[in-house]
């Protein structure tokens, strides 16, 4: 094992540590399962050291004792303090990798001496010379420092031999990176590369809470903005709205006890819809599309000569930024690998590929086609009521579960046709209809009554569809067994059928056809005028074979005439080829 080359995700937010072994990148996980480490650095009341989720933990109430963030100082003079201590930065982030160098020996059973660390591409020499020493302090060889756009590329194109370009989009929780990146050969070159290393997940956390805080105002008549547990508490919670929101239409923001006002306790709760979410964060996103233009201006490139879009950082499962990367460029961007992941994966792809192994890209279970269903909607600047809204989108990883919001179209409308459809088409009539039902008894509302429609796929591909009446949770709910294949069982059983027995009849027709006496007779006329020219050998087998075609004929024997008129048609085929 002491050949083994780590690679590490040295990030701001979290880090990770993967080998790649077997012919694929895998991460290591903590004694409690976890890959992902917080990069969170802290002591506890008892000066005992805590790395990762604890260290986090203890951030809001005891700040003093707990660095994060460390990467954004790194390659600087700064020191900072913890506990009676002051440190250097890369003698904090040493302490990251320590605990990440750990991991991976308890995983493996042995030491690990060598890792491959990336870093973002604007780091400068002095912030690439800190994170190496910081690898050094923690006992790591770092037989190189790689750039975290190329390890992500090495990723989806570790064996690329054609030139591509490609485009890496990278949001993590507190800073924001495009690069664009060619690779030719299995050789990864950033071209050019922009962003702002102050946006990113954590901004968007913010947004949610002080719309919290504008609620607990006006609703509750209660600032709690200088109350460290209440603002923690609202944080963790604005941070779970976020994800849910990237799978599901609505979220509920609930904390109980949250304060007292007037002696009384206030309890949170607020429900966030996706579209007010997205309205707060649209200025982010453009900004970050902004970023794009100026890194592909920098290399001289336009949009239109990007080949792929690789998505990368938690904050690229926010579904807005997959539509508006859609919107610009026209193409599907690709995250089907984790992208909290892949940067570290990319990293043991590298190191793999330096200790002499022949190493791919990743390949990982995927839905093969767009599912979704179909709405009123426009299409080619007509209404038309069978327009395709995909829910999960194709090379979506699965198992995969997705929501999304329908509304009633006319006032006091009690019923829902919901279609369930597999394909690309923007009219859902020209994919593949994989399931319908009816939901009935819906409460007679105005038109804009919310239907929350549930997809989940899983990897047999069973796909179970629910739609649920928001108000009332009145819920329908179909299965469809075999939503990943183009046929279902019955259909492929009936096509095999189908075919066999044009098979069948495709010989048996032909035997008929070649034994009818006219048919022999044109057989026989023509070895006749082909033993002129025949060879002698081949004279005599023809003469043969006439003989017992005619013999077999007369006697009536079937199975001696098929076989003599098989080998007399093979040998006149011979002859003519
Ligand atoms: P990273 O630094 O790459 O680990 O990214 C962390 C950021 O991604 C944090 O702001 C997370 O809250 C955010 N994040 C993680 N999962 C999701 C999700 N499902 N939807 C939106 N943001 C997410």
């Amino acid at each position: 094992m002491t050949d083994t080359i780590v690679g590490i995700d040295l990030g701001t937010t979290n880090s990770e540590i993967a080998i790649y072994q077997d012919g694929r990148p895998l991460m290591f996980a903590d004694e409690r399962g976890q890959v992902v480490l917080p990069s969170v650095v802290g002591l506890s009341e008892t000066g005992e050291l805590l790395v990762g989720e604890e260290a986090r933990n203890q951030f809001m109430l005891y700040p003093e004792r707990t660095v994060r963030s460390i990467k954004r100082r790194m390659g600087t003079d700064a020191r900072v303090r913890l506990g009676e201590r002051d440190y250097a930065p890369q003698e904090i982030s040493a302490i990251i990798l320590s605990r990440l160098k750990e991991i991976a020996q308890l995983r493996l059973g042995g030491p690990v001496r060598r890792a491959v660390i990336t870093v973002p591409a604007y780091f400068s020499d002095a912030q690439r010379q800190a994170t190496r020493e910081a690898g050094e302090i923690a006992g790591l060889e770092v037989v190189r420092i790689i750039n975290e756009p190329t390890a992500a590329a090495l990723i989806y194109e570790a064996a690329q031999h054609q030139g591509k370009c490609i485009l890496v989009y990278d949001l993590g929780g507190g800073t924001f990176d495009v690069s664009v990146v060619r690779i030719e050969g299995g050789v990864v070159e950033v071209i050019s590369s922009h962003g702002n290393n102050q946006l990113g997940g954590d901004d968007f956390d913010e947004k949610i809470v002080a719309h919290v805080l504008e609620h607990l105002k006006l609703k509750h008549g209660v600032s709690v903005s200088d109350q460290p547990q209440a603002m923690a508490r609202i944080l963790r919670s604005a941070e779970a709205a976020k994800k849910h929101l990237s799978d599901h239409p609505y979220a509920r923001i609930e904390e109980e006890y949250l304060a007292v006002n007037d002696g009384k306790p206030v309890n949170l709760d607020l429900e966030l819809s996706r579209d007010e979410y997205e309205a707060m964060i649209m200025p982010f996103i453009e900004e970050t599309l902004g970023a794009i233009h100026v890194a592909l201006g920098s290399a001289d490139l336009t949009s239109s000569q990007v080949d792929e879009i690789l998505l990368v950082g938690g904050a690229t499962r926010t579904p807005l930024i997959r539509r508006r990367l859609i919107e610009t460029f026209g193409r599907e961007p690709r995250g089907e690998v984790d992208p909290d992941l892949c940067v570290a994966m990319g990293a043991a792809i590298q190191g793999a590929a330096m200790a002499g192994t022949e190493v791919s890209a990743v390949l990982v279970d995927v839905t093969p086609y767009t599912f979704g269903t179909s709405a009123l909607g426009e299409l080619d600047d007509d209404l038309y009521p069978y327009c395709f809204v995909p829910i999960i989108p194709k090379n979506t990883p699965i198992p995969v579960r997705r929501s999304e919001a329908f509304y009633t179209v006319i006032d006091g409308q009690t019923s829902v046709e919901v279609r369930i459809y597999q394909g690309e088409n923007r009219d859902a009539e020209k994919n593949v209809k994989i399931g319908e039902f009816r939901v009935d008894g819906l409460s007679k509302a105005p038109a804009g009554n919310p239907v929350i429609l549930d997809l989940a796929l899983d990897r047999d591909g069973i796909l179970q569809v629910s739609a649920r009446e928001k108000k009332t949770g009145l819920e329908q709910r179909i299965t469809i067994e075999k939503a990943m294949s183009r046929y279902d069982q019955a259909q492929l059983d009936e096509a095999r059928e189908r075919i066999g027995s044009l098979f069948e009849g495709r010989e048996e027709g032909a035997e008929a056809q070649a034994a009818t006496g006219s048919a022999l007779d044109a057989l026989l006329s023509k070895a006749s005028t082909r033993l002129d020219g025949a060879g002698e050998e081949d004279r005599a087998e023809i003469i043969d074979l006439i003989e017992s075609i005619r013999d077999a004929r007369s006697s009536g024997d079937g199975s001696a005439l098929k076989e003599a008129r098989q080998q007399l048609q093979d040998l006149l085929f011979f002859l003519e080829t």
